[in-house]
């Protein structure tokens, strides 16, 4: 399929964008604008191997918009002057409403606001995003890629919380699971590293960014994923804790700690950062490697946390053809890989290649021994190029 998509990424401060040539795969220009609402806002444009930077004063997304326009009018490529196949949004959250990539109209975008409860600190920004793309470009379809979509397939027994009734349907509180844009295009690719038919793989994706998850798919649907009713769930993450206790709020509210305030240190403070003061996986593994016991620990309460995952999902697919490792640590940090592995040759047949894993910092690599069972694999994540991908799919649809 050819046509050039305009992604974007919008957050509550930050605008990401790529213009990407769906026939090739590749990406034309990129670029994000951040600090936008402060004093001083960043924009960089990369076209042709260069940077653009600039500081302008930004009052909102529609200004950094606007500020993007000038950018490709100046740089390249002039957005005046092609025709545009769509627009993709990435948003974060699509409730039980969307299960798939959504052409945008009023009503979709109604929608997405009512489901701001669910994610109040994405979707008003994702939002923002598709109001000034929208009226910039009011005749290019305009297409809404859902971080939940991909997980619409869980049955009721992964997404159910054992909760009240009342809390469950009035509020909407159930398993919805996130990064599914990345979950989708890994657990197929990796399949087809493999030679196998997507439908016959089943594949455990390790996403591991600055926030982290983990997805069982079974034939390429998502069966069962870390992350839930928002994106703290699950695993050990940069500044987020994963799974907690659910009597920490109660116990902490008797001590004086506000509700805003746990809401702010679960998504802020939490994770390697509350255990060792920093979320840069580089720094933690140079303090790790220096005997820093703080980085050590942070480590290793990730490592088991993802261990027990592996375990647990595991058991919940009942063969496993390929463990895939993506994001930012999980394609570049070989000693948190192999730590995530370690003692998992025995029951479950992963055995990795310490070689090879050591020499996969970039690119796509198999990192499992000619003799394991299960393959480990490290198959960088390509979110942009997927969202333009199923907007230019749903808009030619
Ligand atoms: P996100 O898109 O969620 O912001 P990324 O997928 O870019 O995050 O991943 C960011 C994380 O990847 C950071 O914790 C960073 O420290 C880590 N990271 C990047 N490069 C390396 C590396 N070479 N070794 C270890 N960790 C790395």
């Amino acid at each position: 399929m050819n046509g050039l998509v305009l992604v974007i990424n919008a957050g509550s401060s930050s605008l990401k964008y790529d213009l990407i040539d769906v026939g090739s795969a590749e990406s034309l220009a990129s670029g994000l604008v951040e600090r936008i609402g402060e004093a001083s806002s960043l924009a960089r444009h990369s076209v042709d191997g260069q940077d653009h930077r600039q500081e302008a004063s930004l009052a909102d997304h529609g200004a950094a918009f606007e500020l993007v326009l000038a950018a490709f009018g100046e740089h390249g490529p002039d957005l005046g002057e092609i025709e545009l196949l769509a627009v993709g949004h990435r948003v974060v959250h699509g409730g039980a409403d969307f299960s798939e990539p959504t052409r945008i109209d009023d009503d979709v975008e109604a929608t997405i606001e009512r489901l701001i409860p669910l994610a109040p600190l994405h979707n008003p920004a994702n939002l923002k995003g598709i109001r000034v793309a929208r009226a910039h470009f009011p005749d290019v379809p305009q297409v809404a890629v859902f971080d939940t979509a991909f997980h619409q397939t869980l049955p009721p027994r992964a997404y159910t919380y054992a909760i009240k009734r009342d809390w469950r349907e009035d509020h909407r509180v159930r398993r919805y699971g996130f990064h599914g844009t990345s979950h989708s295009y890994v657990s197929r690719r990796a399949a087809e590293l493999l030679g196998l038919a997507v439908e016959d793989a089943n594949v455990i994706v390790l996403h591991l960014g600055n926030g982290a998850s983990a997805t069982a798919v079974a034939g390429g649907r998502s069966v069962d994923t870390s992350m839930g009713l928002s994106p703290l769930e699950g695993l050990v993450m940069g500044t987020r804790p994963g799974d907690l206790d659910p009597s920490l709020p109660a116990h902490l509210s008797r001590a004086g700690i506000s509700l805003e305030e746990y809401d702010r240190a679960l998504n802020k403070e939490s994770g390697v950062k509350g255990l060792a003061g920093t979320n840069d996986f580089r720094e933690l593994q140079e303090r790790a490697d220096a005997g820093d016991r703080d980085a050590c620990l942070a480590l290793d309460v990730v490592a088991h946390r993802l261990r027990k995952y592996i375990g647990a999902y595991a058991a919940v697919l009942g063969r496993v053809d390929a463990v895939a490792f993506t994001a930012g640590i999980g394609e570049h940090s070989p000693p948190v890989r192999a730590a995530a592995l370690q003692g998992l040759t025995e029951l479950f047949g992963i055995e990795l290649d310490e070689a090879a894993n050591a020499a996969a910092t970039s690119g796509e690599h198999r990192i499992s021994t000619d003799s394991s069972r299960v393959a480990v694999l490290v198959v960088p994540t390509e979110e942009e190029l997927e969202i333009a991908r199923e907007a230019a799919a749903v808009a030619t649809s």
